[in-house]
């Protein structure tokens, strides 16, 4: 797990998709090269070489805005993100580890592994499925290729992994 949440010069995180948290190692040498300032430190937590010894940032803001990127790559969890971890066939809620990937057109018809042509399917659908198409097995909307910014709206209704409890005031979870 990451240490140090990464925030843009704009206090709000680099990324959300996944969310900007980097390695101590890679935080102090931004603190080194002087290209953020530290916003919250570790308490109890020092580390050091032969020359220096430095607490470690739990948060640090950069001082140079940078331009991030918001094209949206066709992946898993960004199809499970944009179906918000449904089965768009039962409806039923599934995780990252019983979500899969359905084809609605199946490979052997033609199908291709795109946002337009996958959905999110619990297992038990996706078996019943199989090579199936038809009315009952048309998902509850047509896949699409969902956008930066809502995929980001969906990410902040979930969960994050959050090391240090001073990262959740700069979240912006309040903004979903
Ligand atoms: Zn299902």
């Amino acid at each position: 797990m990451s240490d140090t949440l990464l925030l843009n010069a704009d206090a709000q995180p680099v990324s959300y998709l996944p969310l900007s948290a980097i390695q101590w190692k890679e935080a102090i040498m931004y603190m080194y090269h002087n290209k953020c300032n530290v916003l919250e430190w570790y308490d109890d937590w020092m580390v050091h070489s032969a020359h220096w010894e430095t607490r470690v940032p739990a948060v640090i803001m950069l001082k140079d805005f940078v331009r991030t990127k918001t094209m949206v790559r066709f992946s898993k969890s960004n199809v499970y993100l944009r179906d918000q971890y449904h089965c768009l066939y039962c409806g039923c809620d599934v995780n990252r580890k019983t979500a899969t990937l359905d084809h609605v057109v199946p490979i052997s018809r033609g199908g291709k592994t795109n946002f337009e042509n996958i959905a999110t399917a619990c297992g038990p659908c996706n078996t019943r499925k199989g090579n199936k198409v038809g009315l009952e097995w048309r998902p509850r909307y047509k896949p699409y290729r969902p956008g930066y910014w809502e995929l980001v709206r969906k990410r902040k209704q979930l969960p994050f992994e959050v090391k240090h409890p001073s990262w959740y005031q700069w979240l912006d979870l309040a903004s979903v």
